[in-house]
């Protein structure tokens, strides 16, 4: 199973829609600062259903929609009121997990979605897989068994590695246990238990 492609709209940085393809091998992206390389692996997180706003460097979680360019002296664009991040994974080998459901692990294709849109108050997400609504707890379910989560090791943020040096044993405990590959099964029992 791979990423092989990342669209996003209105989420931070990007105001008009941009397609990332993910060609095989090792990709580098470069530019000046702040010109939304981070960005780009926040958008990777957030559609797999990140759900801590600061983790995404956002007060809320409204502010990965773009809020408009520009400063008092030189205008720019408006902001947006809806962002929208879609991941594509291809599934030609069969690969996909084990854990999940057998309808998923037949597609050859998974496009998961995660839209956002402004409201009075706050602002709610939207998961869709393959043009289905689903919640984000099955969402990060999918990517916790496919040892890719949002939260996981796997994509290191700027400022991390500094961070795990200082981290408790727990904090760390956790790299390990998703090492071992066992983090999507933690993410299954919890849900059972609540059910
Ligand atoms: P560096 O090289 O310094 O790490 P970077 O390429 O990683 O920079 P990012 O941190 O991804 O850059 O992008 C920062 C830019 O994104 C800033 O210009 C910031 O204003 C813009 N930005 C972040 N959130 C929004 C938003 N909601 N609306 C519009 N622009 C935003
Ligand atoms: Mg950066």
């Amino acid at each position: 199973m791979k990423f092989d492609r990342l669209r996003l709209t209105g989420f931070k940085s990007f105001c008009e829609p941009a397609e990332l393809d993910i060609l095989p091998g090792l990709t580098g992206i470069v530019g000046p600062n702040g010109c939304g390389k981070s960005n780009v692996l926040e958008a990777l997180r957030w559609v797999m259903g990140a759900s801590s706003a600061k983790a995404l460097r956002a007060g809320g979680m409204e502010d990965v929609i773009f809020g408009g360019s520009g400063t008092k002296d030189r205008p720019g664009r408006p902001g947006r009121a809806w962002a929208e991040v879609t991941l594509s994974l291809a599934n030609e080998e069969g690969d996909a997990p084990a854990g999940w459901p057998e309808a998923l692990r037949e597609q050859p294709r998974l496009e998961v979605s995660r839209r956002i849109t402004r409201r009075g108050e706050g602002a709610a997400s939207t998961f869709r897989v393959n043009g289905r609504e689903v919640r984000a707890r099955d969402v990060q379910i999918l990517f916790a068994d496919a040892a890719t989560g949002a939260s996981a090791a796997g994509l290191v943020r700027q400022g991390q590695v500094s961070e795990l040096i200082a981290a408790k044993p727990e904090n760390r405990r956790r790299l390990l246990e998703e090492a071992a590959g066992i983090t999507g099964l933690h993410a299954r029992r919890h849900e059972a238990e609540l059910r």
